[in-house]
């Protein structure tokens, strides 16, 4: 298959659409169909000039007349115009003269301007000529088909009389209702009044007509009065024009023309052959018209006596030895034909190039209806549904064919279609690359690695779309499927999800009219998901569950198909306007490909089995062991009440290894993840944070969001008890997550790529429990998609805000509105240009209770009054993109419904926000520990110092031992309070979350504090990811709460629980 080949298929909309289009159908499926409408208003009638519409234009007929006769070029045209209104032309025409008079006078003033005697009436003789005035059949066909739909017709000419005394017309006066000729009104075009007269004759409105002209003066002033008009340079062109303001075929033969110059056949030889094919019934003319599109292989309409054939030949020149083989069109409809699948009736494969210069196949000529438009306007929605469920219907027919029985066993290779295909299109794709585009490189690389499993292997038919069939004119009966070009053998699922891009495309989109703007639901046509179901059952096939793959799949293919198309037209072998075009419509399909990826990677993450424990029968209090332990001294822990909940729900799992299944696969992928994609980018990751451009975010950073999406490792951080129903997230448990976070937290660049990090997590976690459904729809769903950023403000410079109660930021009520005043900093995020909402806590009502002064409103970015003044350093790191700033809040107002949970519940929410935040907290720095000692594992054992590796040197030994044992210390403690967050909730599980929150950093400090002692100088450098670890894990014993604080909350608890 070549990618010419295709490239026609798909941009030339098909070759041989050998239908016409009905209007007259019968009930109860055919009601009225054509609406003649553009802009809502209804055409009712046509008016065309004459010369240089309906006949040749005076003007061509005399430069031709002046070049055979040695007059100077343009003598005729000047004269014409010579003298305006008062002129003898325009006189003439008003029939003011005769044309006798006319003559003379013409002559001489064309004798004049050319120096030299004109024979004018010769050149007269010439003009109303038989030879010159035979009528375009175009315009013919057009006006029959205009009158068959109803439309009145008119012709409205500067017209002349003969010396007869009759009006020169010659043209059939039956075709039209109307013929106003200026020789007989005495007026003449431009001149308003005949075109009123026109159009009072006609009955008509002028909003109701379409005018037809060669000369921009004539249609200006049909225009001017609402007259829609069509300027005719060329008839064929016009015509195109006309129908597509129509909106019906002009054509007796619809998509058809002229046959095009350079894709003549020999009609006398093509005859003599037909004639020998279908034996002696055949007598009489043969007509040869060539359909509109399909330079690929040219195909062509042939009427010889009652028969109507359609001939589809390669085409002229040099071909690629694959390429065009029209043998192997014709042989699959003969094969299929045999089977029962509807297809055009071919009649023979004529392959002596000497009969039309290339081998050629013919077939007979189907006549039924093709919808260009998907969305079937003018159909009940009833209908629709019939129209789809047939195409869905012979699509299972052609994949039902027993390919053996039809011999078509060596049609295609058999099996790993999709593999083959993805390889075929990457190369494609490759080969005609231009530029990088993003959505292409990341479906190089997924699709590849998501390839379905099993593959069935029938005949596909590779461009299977609504355009492509013929339907019955008063059924919803497929009779034909056309353009087989691009069949093969393969996984049929690919034509399911190819006959479904149209449900993804704008309508006005140039390569395939889409129905994305509608609501296919109250259209009546099936949505892509019901067709893929509607086609299971009726193959009796299990229900297709990776369907967002294949979708993915036919969207990249396309895209590479264009890519190939633009590259050509860069290349010159195409237009400019189309190479525009294709470029930026690459672009768009990779997108929307894209976006079945992510949905396939959703998808996965969505099968995740929810592991909700099913009742609360843990509790956490501090209180002593029911059983005497051997040191009789005191534990805390939690303890299992009895309870029917199976073992696995809820499990203290301490490793990897033993998380349920679904998760396992998870840590699996995510691992994979982070080897293959995190760790490699990291170094220019960190480049990015100091170069000019680092307050603007990493490309990078987004591209692998995007891949983290359609891998389904994204959200994973929602706990099932925020998101029971996992509308939000993966639906994992506190404990669950913490393996995963532990695994993010070996980089400080993960978090944000799986959409797991700080502030956007709390404040999510905030939205989902607390938020409106309004203030989710606004917020949540961005900050869930990864497309906004957050941040969260509480920290003031003024006071000591380890105690939230001390803060002094207010917001006041008024007109509706609250208005906030305030200073804070170590905001973290705020500088993110991504950044579009800050959750806001400060004071309502200094008056109330301690605890209920506080409130929280969701302020978004863009409210005037928020000035950034300063990014603030950790240790000299700026932390960009997001970074932490400095920031005043100015009489900043937001509406009432910004408020969160209602005023004065400021701190519940702040408490409800922490729990999974400080687990998340914790995990990461364990995360940053393991990674830390791993590096220096490597590093101690391959460096050598005082001739032996620094490892062994004694005191490094006991780093690393101590290291493990910190590490696995901290992490115990964290697991269970995950544990216990997940059995008995956040506020029972306070102390085990404040104990870990004492822990984890200082432990994390002293793991990185070794790690980098044991790089050296290297160790303080960027160069690696040490220093980073180090200054976070010393940012984390003050931020989110000094460790001070959580001390002095373990021992309140310690003591109360003594007394
Ligand atoms: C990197 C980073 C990011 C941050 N991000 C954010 C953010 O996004 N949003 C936000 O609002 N804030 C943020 N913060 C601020 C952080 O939450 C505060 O720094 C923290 O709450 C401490 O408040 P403070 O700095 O005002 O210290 P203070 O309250 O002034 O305390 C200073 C010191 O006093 C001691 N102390 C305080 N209380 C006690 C006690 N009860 N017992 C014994 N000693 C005590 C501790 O040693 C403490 O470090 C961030 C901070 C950092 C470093």
């Amino acid at each position: 298959m070549t990618l010419r080949r295709l490239c026609q298929s798909l941009l030339l909309q098909g070759a041989w659409r050998t239908t016409f289009l009905t209007h007259s159908w019968s009930r109860p499926w055919g009601a009225r169909r054509w609406v003649h409408s553009r802009g809502g208003s209804t055409y009712r009638a046509v008016i065309f000039d004459m010369g240089g519409v309906l006949i040749p234009s005076p003007g061509k007929v005399a430069a031709e007349w002046e070049a055979r006769n040695h007059i100077p070029s343009g003598t005729i045209l000047k004269a014409l115009v010579a003298g305006g209104d008062s002129g003898p032309w325009l006189t003439f025409m008003r029939g003011e003269i005769t044309l006798d008079n006319f003559l003379q006078e013409f002559g001489r003033l064309c004798s004049d301007m050319a120096k030299t005697v004109v024979p004018v009436d010769a050149f007269f003789s010439l003009l109303t000529s038989e030879q010159v005035t035979k009528q375009f059949p175009v315009m013919t066909e057009a006006i029959a088909q205009i009158r068959t739909r109803g439309l009145q017709t008119a012709v409205l000419s500067n017209n002349f009389r003969l010396s007869s005394g009759n009006s020169f017309l010659p043209l059939d006066r039956k075709q039209f209702d109307v013929v106003v000729e200026s020789c007989l009104e005495g007026i003449c075009k431009p001149d308003p009044r005949i075109y009123k007269l026109c159009l009072e004759r006609l009955g008509v409105q002028p909003s109701e007509t379409i005018f037809l002209d060669d000369l921009g003066l004539n249609l200006k002033a049909a225009a001017s009065l609402g007259i829609h008009t069509v300027k005719v340079s060329d008839p064929e062109t016009a015509i195109k024009e006309l129908e597509a303001l129509l909106g019906f075929t002009l054509r007796a033969v619809p998509n058809t023309c002229s046959v095009r110059t350079r894709m003549e056949i020999p009609k006398d030889s093509l005859e003599k052959y037909l004639r020998g094919l279908l034996g002696t019934q055949t007598t009489g003319h043969l007509e040869l018209l060539q359909f509109d599109h399909g330079q690929s292989n040219p195909t062509y309409y042939i009427r010889l006596a009652d028969r109507q054939l359609v001939l589809r030949k390669k085409p002229p020149g040099k071909l690629l030895p694959s390429a065009h083989a029209v043998e192997r069109e014709f042989r699959i409809m003969k094969a299929l034909s045999s089977a029962g699948v509807p297809v055009p009736k071919v009649l023979d494969l004529c392959e002596d190039s000497s009969i039309i210069g290339t081998p050629f196949y013919l077939m007979e000529y189907c006549p039924g209806i093709i919808y260009k438009d998907p969305s079937l306007p003018g159909l009940e929605p009833s209908h629709r549904r019939a129209v789809y469920t047939a195409m869905n219907r012979v699509l299972c027919q052609i994949h039902s064919v027993d390919i053996t029985a039809a011999g078509l066993g060596d049609y295609g290779k058999q099996g790993d279609y999709i593999p083959r295909q993805v390889q075929t299109w990457i190369k494609q794709y490759r080969a005609s690359e231009t530029s990088t585009v993003p959505a292409m490189e990341r479906l190089i690389e997924w699709l590849p690695s998501h390839l379905p499993r099993e593959q069935r292997s029938t005949v596909v038919h590779g461009d299977f779309r609504l355009d492509n069939l013929i339907f019955h004119p008063e059924k919803p009966e497929v009779k034909a499927v056309l353009d087989w070009e691009l069949s093969t053998l393969g996984d049929p699922l690919a034509d399911v999800a190819y006959s479904c891009l149209a449900h993804y495309l704008p309508s006005d989109f140039p390569v395939l009219r889409g129905l994305r703007d509608c609501d296919p639901t109250q259209l009546g046509i099936p949505t892509a998901e019901e067709c893929f179901t509607a086609y299971c059952l009726h193959m009796g096939t299990p229900a297709v569950t990776n369907w967002n793959f294949y979708m993915a799949f036919s969207f990249f293919r396309v895209a590479a198909i264009l890519q190939g198309v633009y590259k050509r037209a860069l290349t010159g072998q195409a237009s400019s306007a189309s190479a525009e075009q294709s470029g930026r419509l690459v672009e768009f399909m990779a997108n929307l490909a894209w976006d079945f990826a992510i949905k396939e990677g959703f998808r996965v993450f969505k099968q995740t089995p929810t592991t909700k424990p099913s009742s609360r029968s843990f509790h956490t209090q501090a209180r002593p062991r029911t059983l005497p332990n051997i040191t009789g001294a005191r534990h805390y822990s939690s303890f299992p009440e009895p309870s029917p909940t199976p073992a696995s729900l809820g499990a203290l799992v301490i490793s990897p290894e033993g998380l349920p299944a679904p998760v396992r696969e998870l840590y699996r992928r995510l691992k994979g993840f982070m080897e293959q994609h995190v760790y490699p980018m990291e170094q220019v990751l960190r480049d990015h944070q100091v170069s000019a451009g680092r307050w603007t975010p990493s490309p990078l950073i987004e591209g692998l969001k995007e891949k983290a999406k359609a891998e389904g490792l994204w959200n994973l951080f929602l706990p099932v008890e925020t998101d029971p129903e996992k509308k939000y997230g993966a639906g994992l448990t506190n404990v669950q997550y913490a393996h995963l976070c532990e695994l993010m937290g070996s980089s400080v660049y993960a978090p944000e790529i799986f959409n797991c990090s700080a502030p956007d997590t709390g404040n999510m976690e905030v939205l989902v429990r607390y938020g409106t459904e309004e203030q989710k729809a606004r917020w949540l769903v961005p900050l869930l998609e990864g497309r906004i950023r957050s941040c969260f403000a509480m920290t003031e410079p003024k006071v000591a805000s380890s105690d939230a109660t001390n803060i002094e930021s207010s917001i006041r009520e008024e007109d509706g509105h609250y208005v906030i005043n305030g200073h804070k900093w170590w905001i973290s995020g705020i500088l993110d240009p991504r950044c579009q909402l800050c959750v806001f806590m400060g004071k309502t009502d200094p008056e109330a209770p301690r605890h209920r002064q506080q409130s929280v409103v969701l302020v978004p970015m863009e409210t005037p009054g928020i000035k950034v003044v300063r990014p603030l350093t950790v240790y000299g790191l700026e932390d960009a993109p997001g970074g932490h700033g400095e920031v005043l809040f100015e009489d900043v107002r937001v509406p009432k419904e910004n408020m969160v949970l209602g005023p004065g519940r400021g701190f519940e929410i702040a408490q409800g926000r922490l729990g999974p935040g400080r687990i998340h907290h914790c995990m990461r720095l364990v995360g940053f520990s393991e990674r830390a000692l791993e590096l220096m594992k490597a590093r101690v054992q391959s460096r050598v110092a005082f001739g032996k590796p620094l490892v062994e040197q004694g005191t490094l030994l006991a780093d690393i031992a101590q290291s493990r044992v910190e590490i696995e210390q901290a992490r115990l403690l964290v697991l269970k309070a995950a544990h216990l967050m997940d059995m008995t909730g956040n506020k029972a599980a306070a102390l085990d979350i404040a104990m870990i929150k004492m822990v984890a950093p200082s432990m994390a400090c002293r793991v990185i504090d070794r790690a980098v002692q044991a790089f050296g100088a290297a160790g303080l450098s960027s160069d690696y990811p040490l220093a980073q670890f180090f200054s976070w894990a010393r940012a984390l014993r003050l931020a989110d709460g000094p460790d001070e604080v959580h001390q002095a909350a373990v021992a309140k608890m310690e003591l109360k629980s003594r007394a």
